[in-house]
């Protein structure tokens, strides 16, 4: 099997509404990077009907994890088609847990010929993120999934209420985004971190902590450096 030749890749490890997704748009969009969202790929198993979507589903909506063999699986398969010629890769709320971190690790040995693996830790208060969670707005088309902000202050927000800007859907509250299921995801956000943090250390990784309440320019000119762009 060919080695992939990618070589800049950043893991975002953050609660959810730390900024993971929009920054990994952003880089999408300016420099070609592709972004691995797991929360992506799982919510477009459950828009399609899959088998798989059906499986998950309960997990997603009540703000668990979803097992870890789905989540590797998903993640070589998307490797297989989707990763070419990229110059970077966003590794987008995976590895979540230990045991993906694992796998993460052998496959990036197996698949890629010299990665050089940053990872950016977002740090952002709960206080924060359910202020954030509790006004974001997704867009409901499956294939676009940008991301919104109601907040008044918010450099995010729709030029057309309700409507995505980019593909003209209209935007949605995310089941998961509900304030009932915003405490069990940032608890298990909480319960993760950390041992990940301790596994990336002891595995040399480079870890960033990122001030995830900066202006995003800000945020965004010091992922740049970080990636040397
Ligand atoms: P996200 O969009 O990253 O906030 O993910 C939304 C939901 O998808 C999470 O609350 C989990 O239920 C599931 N999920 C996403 N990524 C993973 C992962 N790497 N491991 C387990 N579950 C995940």
């Amino acid at each position: 099997m060919n080695k992939i030749s990618t070589q800049k890749a950043f893991i975002f490890l953050g609660a959810p509404g730390a900024g993971k997704g929009t920054f990994s748009q952003i880089f999408v969009r300016k420099f070609g990077w592709v972004q691995l969202s797991t929360g992506d790929l799982c919510r477009k198993h459950i828009a399609q009907g899959t088998d798989l979507g059906k499986q998950i589903d309960f997990a997603i909506k009540s703000g668990k994890l979803v097992d870890d063999v789905i989540i590797i699986d998903m993640v070589s398969q998307w490797i297989d088609e989707h990763i070419k010629m990229a110059p970077g890769i966003i590794f987008d709320g995976f590895p979540r847990t230990l045991v993906q971190a694992r796998l993460f690790l052998e496959l990036i040995q197996k698949r890629f010929s010299e990665l050089v693996v940053n990872v950016i830790q977002f740090e952002i208060p709960d206080s924060l993120i359910i202020e954030r969670l509790s006004a974001r707005k997704t867009c409901s088309n499956k294939q676009c999934q940008a991301i919104y902000s109601l907040l008044e202050q918010s450099t995010q927000k729709s030029q057309k209420n309700g409507i995505c800007d980019k593909c003209g859907s209209v935007l949605i509250q995310r089941e998961d985004d509900k304030s009932e299921t915003i405490a069990a995801r940032l608890q298990i956000y909480h319960q993760h971190a950390q041992p990940l943090l301790d596994f990336y250390k002891n595995h040399n990784f480079i870890i960033h902590r990122i001030n995830a309440q900066a202006p995003l320019q800000m945020v965004q000119s010091e992922l740049e450096m970080i990636a040397g762009i």
